[in-house]
């Protein structure tokens, strides 16, 4: 062998900079327009619904419920609870040739409100939360908040809250300890500096019509004249605090976006616009933007849910063949973040095994923690496949893992796909500071998954 062909032997990773030409790089950044976009309107899972069909009811999708018919070529979303989308084409070919699924979540880490949580304390009023998904408590005080949900009174009607959003609104706060007095938290563990209970939103001090001890009244009445709820609605509701304000772009060079909830919004655009791209090939795709991904997939908008399965049965029992082999032929791309090499914490990562920024989309074969544990642990020839598939398309995609063995891990919704007897494996994109209020993604690595869903989709 000479040198040249020596080289190839090796796996050389490379950014998408080295790898493709000027006018490549200009559409990445074009491409992630629409997704700031799509990211601003989307900061809980209701609104990434109604943003998704938004851009499905423009690409043709007509909504589909049980009992509908399904046609050849057809394009249909179900709206499940108006917090889990499925949206799937029936392709030319037979179903029983395989679904190709591309699997993200659109629920992102918050601080949810509480069933009663409107109180005065020392001058000051206040909401409880309770924290939803895996969070550092001490990184989501003293920044501003918004409030996003919704209220559902007696008579079935909802009302949509957003506070805290428009220049004008008033924003949310939780406070932190001065540093003149902080000398003893500070010897705290990062971990116990902030406990779930101190994270209260700071919400007013103003009494209202001069009542002692009227500010709980005061913003009971602030809400009710906005909204028209009383303090028994909050039973009924679903509302989270968010970090205020809008994604833009992070760095002098424009390179990266810093925005509240990429993960996994940097993951369910570019599957939906990769099924917007390829809707006219063979196979029949189905895309699912699931929720509770960050509390473990629970409950019936939940990628546990059966709902999945529900919906192959129908589209395998429109084509007259088994599920069961609908199912057994399908193949699944997991789409969720992986956590980029981030040189400020070199301790954390394996720098071979780790994803990094600008190197493509992310290929995770497996998840967990510790000895593999909770991964489904995707098999080689699925991957040596969709190695075929992604080449076929030159994506640029790296492997990576989540950070060293043993120093910790997660999971996501690949284990509860793979369960039906799905070949399922995980690529998503690299984010630095994840479940952070703003997390940071590199625009050339969405345009990649964007070009690897499609790659599949079409393979
Ligand atoms: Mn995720
Ligand atoms: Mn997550």
């Amino acid at each position: 062998m000479n040198a040249e062909e020596l080289k190839n032997l090796e796996n050389s990773k490379k950014t998408v900079y080295e790898r493709k030409d000027d006018e490549h790089i200009e559409k990445a950044y074009e491409y992630c327009r629409g997704y700031v976009s799509y990211l601003d309107e989307s900061k809980t899972e209701r609104e990434a619904v109604k943003a998704s069909v938004k851009l499905a009811r423009e690409n043709g999708f007509t909504e589909w419920n049980f009992g509908d018919k399904l046609e050849k070529g057809g394009r249909y979303y179900l709206n499940n609870r108006g917090k889990n989308l499925f949206l799937f084409t029936v392709g030319t070919e037979s179903p029983v040739k395989g679904i190709r699924i591309s699997a993200a979540h659109i629920d992102s880490p918050r601080l949810d409100l509480k069933q009663m949580p409107v109180y005065e304390e020392g001058g000051l009023g206040y909401m409880k939360t309770h924290y939803y998904g895996g969070i550092r408590k001490y990184q989501w005080v003293a920044t501003p908040l918004a409030l996003h949900g919704t209220v559902v009174t007696m008579d079935g009607s909802s009302k949509e809250i957003v506070i805290g959003e428009d220049p004008s609104d008033p924003v949310f706060y939780i406070t932190d300890l001065l540093p003149h007095l902080g000398h003893k938290d500070d010897a705290k563990p990062l971990g116990e500096a902030i406990p779930g209970e101190k994270l209260n939103l700071l919400s007013g001090s103003r009494p209202a019509a001069d009542i002692p001890a009227g500010i709980k009244l005061g913003i009971l009445a602030a809400l009710n004249e906005k909204y028209g709820i009383t303090e028994d609605d909050f039973l009924s509701a679903e509302l989270s605090a968010v970090p205020s304000g809008r994604a833009r772009d992070c760095g002098l060079d424009r390179s990266m976006i810093c925005g509240y909830g990429h993960d996994d919004r940097v993951c369910a655009y570019p599957a939906l616009t990769a099924l917007f791209e390829s809707m006219n090939g063979p196979h029949t795709l189905l895309c699912i933007l699931a929720d509770k991904e960050e509390i473990g997939s629970e409950g019936n908008t939940g990628m546990q849910c059966a709902l999945m399965n529900d919906i192959i049965d129908e589209i395998a029992a429109a084509a007259g063949v088994s599920a069961a082999a609908v199912r057994a032929a399908s193949k699944c791309l997991s789409a969720d973040v992986s956590a980029a090499y981030d040189p400020n914490f070199p301790e954390a990562f394996e720098k071979r095994n780790s994803s990094l920024m600008n190197c493509g989309v992310v290929l995770t074969k497996y998840t967990g923690a510790r000895g593999k544990s909770g991964t489904n642990d995707a098999s080689a020839e699925f991957i040596g496949w969709l190695r075929a598939a992604m080449a076929h398309e030159d994506v640029v995609w790296q492997a990576g893992e989540l950070g060293k063995v043993d120093y910790g891990g997660g999971g996501t919704v690949a284990k509860f796909i793979s369960k039906q007897n799905i070949e399922t494996v995980d690529l998503g994109v690299p984010v630095l500071s994840m479940h952070a209020p703003y997390e940071i993604i590199a625009k050339t690595d969405i345009y990649e998954a964007h070009r690897a869903f499609a790659a599949f989709n079409l393979f």
